[in-house]
C-alpha cells in the first residue's frame, strides 16, 4: 500500500513536471528567429509603431495592446535593444534573446541549384526583385494569429537548421518542411490575401499570402497552385497541392513565415502560442 502511494506520488510529480516543461516550452518564443512581445500599458487604442521607418505589427487583444516584433535569426543572444517610434514619440525597448539549439542537415541537390550558371542569373535576379517588391507590401488588415498547420505529413525540416548542400554550407533553413505524397492538400494556415504566385527557379511553384500588417506566408515547391493573385482566402481553404518543384529533393511543402520582412519560426504561431503568451506571460 505504501509502495502504491509512493508510485502515485511519483507519477503525479512526473506529470506535473512534464506539464510545467510544456508550458515554459510554449512560452520559449524569444529566440533567434523568434518573437518578442511587448505590452503597451499606457495606451487606450492600438498605437502606430515604427522602427527604422518600418511599420511594425501591433495587435489588440481584449482591450490590451501588444507589439509583435520579429527577432532576426542573426541576433545576438542576451540583451537586445529596440528603438521605436510610438505615436510619434521615441521610446527604447529591450528584450532578452534566449538560447535555442538548432540541428544540422546535409542535403544533396542538383548542381543547377548550387552553381546556377550565368544563363540563369538574369532570371534569378528578376525573380528575387519581384519577391522583394511583394514582401514590402503593407496590407492594412489585422492578422488572425491562431494559425493551423497548412499540410499534414511528416515534419522533415525545422526552422533554424544549419544546412549543407552537396557539402557546402548554405543559408539557414528559414521555414518548416512537411512531407507527404505528391498532390496532398495545402490549406491556408490563416486568413489573408494572395499577393503573388509563380514558378520560380529556386521556389518552383509558389504562393505568397499576406495575412496583414507585415505578416506573410510563403508556400514553395508546389505541384499545383489553386489560387490567383488578389484572391482572399480563409483559414483552412485549399490553396494548392504538394509537389517537388524548384530546389527540392522530394514531395514536401516548405512554409516560411515572414514578419516585418524577417523570417520567423512558423511553429510559434501554431497551437495558439502567441495568444497564450498574451495571457500567460505578459501581465
Ligand atoms: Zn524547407
Amino acid at each position: 500500500m505504501k509502495l502504491f502511494n509512493l508510485s502515485i506520488f511519483f507519477i503525479l510529480t512526473l506529470i506535473n513536471s512534464l506539464q510545467a516543461l510544456e508550458a515554459s516550452d510554449r512560452l520559449h518564443i524569444n529566440t533567434k528567429g523568434g518573437i518578442y512581445i511587448h505590452e503597451f500599458k499606457q495606451y487606450n487604442s492600438n498605437p502606430e509603431v515604427f522602427s527604422n521607418n518600418q511599420k511594425l505589427l501591433t495587435v489588440e487583444y481584449r482591450d490590451r495592446y501588444f507589439l509583435i516584433h520579429a527577432i532576426p535569426y542573426e541576433s545576438d543572444l542576451g540583451r537586445n535593444k529596440l528603438e521605436v517610434e510610438i505615436n510619434n514619440n521615441i521610446d527604447h525597448l529591450s528584450f532578452n534573446v534566449k538560447k535555442k539549439t538548432f540541428d544540422t542537415q546535409n542535403i544533396s541537390v542538383s548542381s543547377k541549384y548550387t552553381k546556377p550558371g550565368i544563363d540563369n542569373q538574369e532570371r534569378i535576379n528578376l525573380e528575387r526583385k519581384s519577391l522583394q517588391v511583394a514582401k514590402n507590401i503593407w496590407y492594412d488588415q489585422d492578422p488572425d494569429l491562431k494559425f493551423i498547420i497548412p499540410a499534414n505529413g511528416i515534419i522533415t525540416g525545422r526552422f533554424g537548421t544549419k544546412r549543407f548542400y552537396n557539402g557546402t554550407e548554405g543559408n539557414f533553413h528559414n521555414g518548416l518542411d512537411v512531407a507527404a505524397k505528391k498532390g496532398s492538400a495545402i490549406v491556408s494556415p490563416s486568413k489573408g490575401k494572395i499577393i503573388l504566385t509563380g514558378n520560380y527557379y529556386y521556389n518552383g511553384k509558389f504562393i505568397l499570402l499576406d495575412h496583414g500588417k507585415g505578416l506573410k506566408s510563403i508556400f514553395i515547391h508546389l505541384d499545383e497552385i489553386l489560387v490567383k493573385k488578389g484572391q482572399l482566402v480563409n483559414k483552412g481553404d485549399l490553396i494548392g497541392k504538394m509537389g517537388s518543384t524548384g530546389k527540392s529533393t522530394g514531395p514536401h511543402l516548405h512554409w516560411s513565415l515572414i514578419l516585418s520582412k524577417t523570417y520567423v519560426n512558423p511553429e510559434y504561431f501554431l497551437d495558439n502560442r502567441i495568444i497564450d503568451y498574451f495571457s500567460l506571460k505578459v501581465e
